[in-house]
């Protein structure tokens, strides 16, 4: 998080003024007689889409009264992997349950729409979790309320336009957000506009145990918390009980449905059958000391006196190009794939036996469901943190920092410690809930479906005020 000064455009106070000046002179009959007149007369209010006439350029009725698709917009932005991750899952299970009922847009609505810091989440973030000092400052010096607040309220006066442009582009009918930073904006647009009741707004954390306290947004119709732990910290930060659900992260249904059997994902990804195999990572962007780990393991997995490997080693480096023409560039005594950014978690994950990661809550989830030991290597300050004892206390995996150590530990689960590889594999599927997407999903359309049909034209206003802010 960013904490530079912005010049605000328009203060907020000027804002929410023009916003309730225009609300109680604009009563909903003007907006909905406009939804019925001409062409012309539509367009001047500037959201409307070409999709929404007929060829004789009347409007299409088929939505008063009847059943349409619903528009879901998912709010995220790639800092790491495992906000677009959950987003995926989010969208996969939506099309499993309800198929065409509802139509899934995920996007960074920031990059899109905004301008500087918005725009440029992804790089800020990489840049300041590569520096951790710099990251454990900006999480911990940005969590009291009224700072966070402050300035997400000034970055909303001064991009409100361009935010309210990207949210009304979409029509959402339900909108989910899965970044911590994009709760406040999102939710002060829904309110000058006076659609907080018709639209579905909520939250699906996606850090297991730590987390920031702008997850948490009184506004919201719901919270999913992936934790009890995380729940706890909801309610102390103002949510009521009804307002929060604890189901767990939500994973991509492809690693709970149709589970390909290791022997065939081995042939698949064209892996030794026999060899047991350890799955490196480090999230999305391939951090964490990746290489060191890849280079003890290549010694500590190769028997010096059989002259043999006692396993194998799979390397998934993410979005880190860099690190895949390093390791490339490496020799080894041992059957090593090193792969880019993976689609296909699922499968990797299914043909190894254990996994090596910083602590990641995307990761560690979906290795839970894949019953895989973890050894975490590594955490980013803050978020991930608490991520360390939630592995390590439920006996599904152990931390450490040192390379060596790590395999130190591999090779002995390799060999002579095998049954306390099993009993972790164990306790990590006892930890896992591969049906807390499935679960989310319903909870929203349950909530989607109590709000009545008033919510099939929520956005009548919304153009209005575009025209006039
Ligand atoms: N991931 C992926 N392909 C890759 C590397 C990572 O799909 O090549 C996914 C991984 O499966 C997980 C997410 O990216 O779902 C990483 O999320 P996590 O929370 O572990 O870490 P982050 O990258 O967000 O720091």
């Amino acid at each position: 998080m960013v904490m530079s000064v912005v010049s605000p455009r328009k203060s907020l106070t000027e804002v929410l003024q023009r916003v309730g000046g225009y609300s109680s002179s604009s009563s909903s009959s003007s907006s909905s007689s406009s939804s019925y007149g001409s062409h012309s007369q539509l367009k001047r209010f500037g959201n409307e889409s070409e999709d929404d006439y007929d060829e004789d350029g009347t409007m299409e009725l088929v939505q008063i009264g009847a059943e349409r698709t619903k528009n879901v917009l998912i709010l995220m932005s790639d800092t790491g992997g495992g906000h677009r991750a959950s987003a995926e899952a989010i969208r996969a299970a939506f099309q499993i349950e309800f198929g065409d009922e509802y139509r899934i847009i995920v996007k960074d609505v920031w990059k899109e729409y905004t301008g500087w810091p918005l725009n440029d989440m992804e790089r800020s973030y990489k840049f300041m979790v590569k520096h951790v000092q710099l990251w454990k400052v900006a999480f911990h010096s940005t969590s009291p309320r009224w700072i966070h607040s402050f300035y997400l309220a000034a970055i909303a006066a001064y991009y409100a336009k361009e935010v309210e442009a990207g949210l009304m582009e979409y029509k959402p009918d339900i909108i989910i957000s899965v970044h911590p930073l994009m709760q406040h904006i999102p939710l002060w647009v829904l309110k000058w506009q006076g659609l907080q009741k018709k639209v579905v707004f909520v939250t699906v954390i996606t850090d297991l145990n730590t987390c920031h306290r702008t997850w948490f947004h009184p506004g919201v119709n719901r919270c999913y918390c992936p934790s009890q732990e995380v729940a706890k910290r909801a309610l102390v930060d103002g949510l009521d009980e009804s307002q929060i659900r604890v189901f767990g992260l939500p994973i991509r249904p492809s690693f709970a449905r149709a589970v390909i059997a290791k022997d065939q994902l081995r042939e698949e990804l064209e892996m030794d059958p026999d060899l047991p195999a350890v799955l490196l990572m480090g999230g999305g962007e391939g951090m964490g000391p990746v290489r060191k780990t890849a280079r003890a393991l290549g010694e500590s997995l190769f028997d010096k006196q059989t002259e043999k490997p006692i396993g194998q080693l799979i390397i998934i480096c993410g979005r880190n190009k860099n690190l895949v023409s390093t390791l490339e560039s490496d020799e080894w005594k041992i059957p090593v794939k090193i792969r880019g950014f993976e689609t296909q978690m699922e499968k990797w994950m299914g043909a190894c036996d254990c996994i090596i990661t910083k602590a990641g809550p995307g990761t560690i989830a979906e290795a839970l469901i894949r019953g895989l030991p973890i050894i975490l290597n590594d955490y980013i300050p803050g978020q991930e943190k608490g991520n360390v004892p939630y592995v390590v206390d439920n006996g599904a995996g152990v931390f450490t920092r040192s390379p060596k150590e790590t395999a130190r530990i591999v090779a002995e689960w390799f060999s002579t410690k095998k049954d306390e590889l099993k009993i972790m594999s164990e306790n990590a599927l006892k930890l896992a809930q591969p049906e807390a997407v499935f679960d989310i999903v319903k909870d929203i359309h349950e909530l989607a479906s109590q709000r009545g049909p008033l919510a099939n034209i929520p956005y009548i206003l919304t153009s209005s005020f575009t025209s006039i802010i």
